[in-house]
Parts: C-alpha cells; sequence; structure tokens
C-alpha cells in the first residue's frame, strides 16, 4: 500500500497558520520564499511515497536478520535510503557549509513526517545519523568536523547513538563501557551496548557511533561519563576507510514491531583495539549528549504523529468503501447497505482519530516553528522562544507517543475483524507505533524530566508564559457563536492546569504527589496546550470557510446550500473538518485535563500504600 500521507494538514501548519513569514524574514531564511518551500514538501513526499514506502510491509515481513555476524537489511531498504540520501533528505535543515538544504524546522518537521510515516523502521536511520552527525559538528574537533560532517549529513555513512547498557537503561549513571587515553590523544574503548538501533547493517559503507563511555578515575554516575566518536572502520585523514575498528554485533532483537530496523548488541575492544575521539571535554558527555537526545525526543513525538496520521488516512479510506448495514435513518432490509463513514460510531471513531492527530501536527509544527524563532532572534526574545522549546520537548515525545499509540489502535478497531489481520496495514501501524513511547527515555521519564527540570526552569516563566498564551485565546474566542463554547471548555482546562501547578507544590507531601502523578500532568498539559493550538488553527480555518463561501456567492445561514458546497469542494471540507475536529476535542479531550486533576487535588496516594 502506498504510504497514506496527509501534506493538506502540514501545508495549512506551515503556510495557512504559523507565521512563517516571520521566518523567512530573518537573514538565516531569508534565501526561502513560501513558493519554494512548498516545492521542497511535494518532492520529499514524492521519494517518501515511492521507494521509502514501497519497502516498509516488506521491511516488516521480512525484517532485518542476522547472519554470520552480519546485518541484512530487507530488500528495498539499499535503494530507499540511496534515494533518501541522492535527494538531500537525510539532513534538510543542516547549513549548506555541509551540503544541506539549510530548511527551517518547521519545515524539516514536515519531511521528518512524511519519511516516518512511509516508513517508520527506515526514518529512523535518518533521524539517528543527523542527530550523531550534529554532535561532532558542535563538539569535534576541526580534523573529526572535516571528515565525518559532510560524509554523515550527505547520508555517504550512517551514524548511531550508543547509551543502554544491560544496567544501563533509564539509569544511565550506571553506564560502564570503559574509555582509556592513548598517548596520541585517541582513546581506546572495551565494553558492551545493547538496543543500539542500527548498530550495524549493510547499507553504507561505515558507521559512526556516538558512545557514552567512561574513563578512568571518573566519579561515579552520570557526572563520570564522556562522549566519544568511534567507527565502525578506522578512518584515514583524507576519509578513506582503513581497517576495521574492533566493534562487532553479537546480534540483534526479535522485537513487536519496526522489523526492518536492526536493534543490535555491539561488543568494543573485543582484541583492544577499538578506538575513539573525544567530543568536547571528558566528564561532559550527559550534557553534550543531550543535544542528540533533545533532537530525538522530538522527532519520536513526530513519529507518533507520522504513524498515527497514516494509521488514519488508511482506517478512512476503509470507512468510505466497507458496505456495512443500512443508514440509522432507513433501515429497511430494501434499503442498499451503507459504508461505513456513514454510522455515528464510527464517525465519532474518525472524528476522535483525526482530532488527537490534527492535535499532535499541531503540536510538533509549533514546537518546531519556535525553534525557528529562537534561531531567528537574540536576548530576550531568543530565551522565550527556547524557554517554549524546551517546555514542549518532553510533551511531544510523551504525548504525541502515547496518543498516537491509542489512535493507531482506534484506527485498526474501524476495520473490525479484517484490522487484526495482515491484510491491512493497521496491525503493523499498531505494532510499529509501540515502541516510541519507550526508547529516548520512556514516557515516564519524560513525565519526571518535565515536573522536575522543565516547569523550574528560568524560574518557571515558560510555562507562565504558555498558561497565559492559552488562557488568552480561551477568553478572546469565549463569545465566538461557534468556536465559544470550545472557548470555554479550554478556559475550564487552563484554570484547572493553573490550580495544580499552584496548589501542589505547597502541600506538606508535594514531592511524592508530583512525582506520583508526574505522567498525568504531563497527559493534562498535552491536552492543554493540543486544545489551545486547535481553537487557534479552528479560528483560521472559520475565516477561510467564510471566504469559500462569500467567493461562490453561498448564503452561510443556508444549510442545504453549505452542505452542497461542502459536499463539491474538497477545500471547504478541509477547513470545515478542521473547525470540527477541534469542537470534538474540546469536549472529548479537554475535560480530560480537570478529570485528571481530582485526584491530584484529592491528594490520592493509594499507589504508595498498596503492597507490590
Ligand atoms: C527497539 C529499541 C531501540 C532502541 N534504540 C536505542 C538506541 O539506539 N540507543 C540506545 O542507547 N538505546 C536504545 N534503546 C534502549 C531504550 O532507550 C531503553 O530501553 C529505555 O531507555 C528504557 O530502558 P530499559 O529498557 O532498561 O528500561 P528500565 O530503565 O528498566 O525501565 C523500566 C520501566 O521502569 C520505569 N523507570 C525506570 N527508572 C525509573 C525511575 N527512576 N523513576 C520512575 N520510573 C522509572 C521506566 O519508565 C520503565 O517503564 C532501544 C530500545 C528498543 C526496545
Amino acid at each position: 500500500m502506498k504510504y497514506p500521507d496527509d501534506i493538506r494538514d502540514i501545508k495549512f501548519n506551515l503556510f495557512e497558520w504559523l507565521d512563517l513569514d516571520a521566518v523567512l524574514k530573518s537573514e538565516h531564511y531569508g534565501e526561502f520564499d513560501r513558493e519554494q518551500l512548498e516545492m521542497v514538501l511535494d518532492e520529499a513526499l514524492k521519494v517518501s511515497r515511492g521507494s521509502v514506502s514501497a519497502c516498509n510491509e516488506t521491511g516488516d515481513r521480512i525484517g532485518a536478520r542476522f547472519e554470520n555476524g552480519q546485518v541484512r537489511l530487507p530488500e528495498g531498504f539499499a535503494a530507499a535510503y540511496r534515494d533518501l540520501a541522492s535527494g538531500g533528505w537525510i539532513s534538510p535543515t543542516i547549513g549548506p557549509e555541509f551540503g544541506g538544504m539549510g530548511l527551517p524546522e518547521s519545515v524539516g518537521t514536515g519531511i521528518s513526517e512524511f519519511i516516518m510515516g512511509a516508513n517508520t523502521a527506515l526514518g529512523l536511520q535518518v533521524l539517528l545519523t543527523r542527530g550523531a552527525a550534529h554532535l561532532i559538528e558542535s563538539f569535534g574537533s576541526e580534523p573529526l568536523k572535516a571528515v565525518y560532517c559532510e560524509r554523515m549529513y550527505s547520508g555517504e555513512w550512517t551514524g548511531t547513538m550508543c547509551l543502554t547498557e544491560s544496567s544501563a537503561g533509564s539509569d544511565l549513571g550506571e553506564i560502564k563501557t570503559k574509555a582509556v587515553k592513548q598517548a596520541d590523544g585517541s582513546y581506546l574503548f572495551s565494553g558492551e551496548k545493547i538496543f543500539i538501533t542500527s548498530g550495524e547493517h549493510d547499507l553504507t559503507p561505515n558507521i559512526i557511533h556516538a558512545v557514552l563511555a567512561r574513563t578512568p578515575g571518573a566519579p561515579a554516575g552520570a557526572k563520570g561519563l564522556s562522549l566519544f566518536v568511534v567507527p565502525k572502520f578506522r578512518v584515514n585523514p583524507d576519509g578513506s576507510l582503513g581497517g576495521a575498528n574492533d566493534v562487532v554485533c553479537a546480534g540483534i532483537e526479535h522485537k513487536l514491531g519496526i522489523h526492518g530496523s536492526p536493534t543490535c548488541s555491539l561488543v568494543f575492544g573485543t582484541n583492544g583495539s577499538c578506538q575513539g575521539f573525544l567530543l568536547g571535554e571528558e566528564g561532559q558527555g550527559i550534557s553534550l549528549m543531550f543535544q542528540m537526545m533533545n533532537a530525538a525526543r522530538y522527532e519520536v513525538g513526530v513519529q507518533g504523529l507520522s504513524i498515527a496520521s497514516a494509521a488514519h488516512q488508511a482506517a478512512l479510506g476503509y470507512a468510505r468503501e466497507r458496505l456495512q448495514g443500512r443508514l440509522f435513518s432507513n433501515k429497511t432490509p430494501q434499503a442498499p447497505q451503507a459504508a461505513l463513514v456513514h454510522h455515528p460510531e464510527v464517525r465519532r471513531s474518525l472524528l476522535l482519530q483525526s482530532a488527537y492527530v490534527q492535535a499532535m501536527r499541531a503540536l510538533v509544527s509549533y514546537t518546531g516553528w519556535c525553534m525557528d524563532m529562537a534561531h531567528t532572534t537574540t536576548g530576550e526574545a531568543r530565551d522565550r522562544w527556547q524557554g517554549l522549546v524546551e517546555l514542549f520537548t518532553p510533551v511531544c515525545k510523551a504525548w504525541c507517543s502515547d496518543w498516537g499509540f491509542r489512535v493507531t489502535e482506534w484506527a485498526l478497531q474501524t476495520y473490525g475483524g479484517y484490522g487484526y489481520t495482515m491484510d491491512y496495514p493497521a496491525e503493523q501501524y499498531l505494532r510499529d507505533c509501540k515502541i516510541a513511547s519507550i526508547y529516548e527515555g520512556t514516557n515516564g521519564i519524560q513525565a519526571l524530566d518535565l515536573v522536575g527540570r522543565k516547569f523550574r526552569m528560568q524560574d518557571g516563566r515558560p510555562v507562565k508564559h504558555l498558561m497565559s498564551l492559552a488562557a488568552e485565546t480561551a477568553q478572546a474566542l469565549a463569545s465566538d457563536p461557534i468556536l465559544g463554547e470550545s472557548a470555554q471548555q479550554l478556559g475550564a482546562a487552563v484554570k484547572a492546569m493553573g490550580l495544580v501547578l499552584g496548589e501542589i507544590p505547597t502541600r506538606e507531601n508535594a514531592l511524592v504527589l508530583t512525582l506520583l502523578n508526574a505522567v498525568p500532568i504531563l497527559d493534562m498539559l498535552g491536552h492543554m496546550i493540543a486544545g489551545y493550538l486547535l481553537l487557534q488553527q479552528a479560528q483560521v480555518a472559520q475565516g477561510k470557510l467564510a471566504a469559500l463561501l462569500q467567493e461562490r456567492g453561498v448564503d452561510a445561514k443556508d444549510a442545504a446550500a453549505v452542505r452542497a458546497l461542502l459536499a463539491g469542494s474538497p477545500e471547504g471540507a478541509f477547513y470545515q473538518n478542521k473547525v470540527q475536529a477541534a469542537i470534538h476535542f474540546a469536549h472529548r479531550g479537554l475535560p480530560l485535563v480537570a478529570a485528571q486533576a481530582v485526584a491530584l487535588h484529592a491528594g490520592e496516594v493509594s499507589p504508595m500504600e498498596a503492597i507490590f
């Protein structure tokens, strides 16, 4: 099946809702105009719908294989990866000095959605390569940058992120891999990493590992870690390949989804000759690695969105075709069978799927746009945008992966029994999506980051800024004839969230209450942000719809004429559905904020009293 994209909504986010002009007028991105960016998106979609999506199903059915110490990727992966590399799609947001297109992050997010949605297993290869190369660009010596960066950004070599060990999962302070400094300034490695995505494969002639390891005498815990570059094959100063660098793949995992992505156990230094190079300074490892981890967390949020969107689009296509039952308004046996989309219960599920997908896309697009604003401003303005980016990063990661997974489940349900079979893509989407809530720091760890660090950073200014933005939108739309009730729901959610943020820290048992409720608090905040952004989008869509009706000479009060127009106008239908999705989310999603606050206000701590 071809990848069922939603380029229309991506373009709405970029070109009709976000203030892209504020980004494009800056020196940084001044060479781009809207038309060029639209063309870039169209091209990225073309390759995603082509070779990238063509091997998605075979990738799942055949999967990566481990044979005689080598990892073989499924048929089609090499060609698709070559297409991505030759089109510049590995690093479209990287600057031209390293061979990239230098696109804004908000546009890069749309491109990532296409690649991830078309083939998640292959998409992971892309995001890790870009992230590892960016570490070298930011923290590597000039000779390291000269040899590695462009080769990685272009896709000639791929990259990995080597953190996890058998006793160091969430707890990176337990990392034991050793790095010992040599006379020439390089380091020799020994140790084992597990669960390393694309740690070994046959796509490219070299693989470059970004490795967290411990130097002799370093303090215990995360503060004693340093960050290194360790190539699979040694690299000569002119960039040509030397001999093997004593990094061996001991096997790959058999797992629930993303079968085309090899999850590798790597052994470093079996023969005492695994050489690597320091990035930054000794002891800075964790703080430097956070650059790659934060980028990857954001991209994993995009992964949740991408898969959910594709799952929803596929389910919608099925529901339009599949005939079952009669219209509820005409149940006589003689009446023709109706397509699933006509049944109210199916419609409810489809609009809920769509509302959550639009909410996730609004969240990641807005965060990408905040990154662009932070890149293109200075001083206080820059701090304000960067504050929002940092606040939103764990929410993008956890909220989009959790709700993305739920959307894949609702989408599968749309097919009935067929969704449970391998004849349709729904079950693969569901399996591929689950991992997003686990890697790059589990969603529990994201929630602890939010309540422990992100709420407090910059003296709490980013979260206060967010609360006032959401409250302003609720107030501004409170008396809108169509969106007013939804705006009141947003107002109630902002109030409930504000009470939790203000009151819980004053309790005697604030720490235990906060830790116990970190995941619900992140979920509440995700819903509040989503409701706020969707209402803003609905306001824009409402204006566009009114303009369309006026242009076609249709009286907005004439319900039959409006329905007739919407039936024949994909653009009209798009705006209508955007307004309806925002209203639906406001009534089904936003009340969850106050509902979850109940346990917090009651001070309910029964999990701490239970005997496990
Ligand atoms: C397919 C796949 C690909 C992966 N790719 C990579 C990769 O490329 N590079 C890499 O380095 N790693 C990778 N990982 C590893 C992944 O990041 C870890 O699995 C993840 O960080 C969790 O670690 P763990 O599995 O040891 O679980 P644990 O840390 O044992 O956690 C188990 C559960 O306990 C919770 N928990 C743990 N500690 C705490 C705490 N202090 N407070 C509250 N709750 C806690 C967690 O939220 C989780 O629900 C990958 C994993 C998989 C499955």
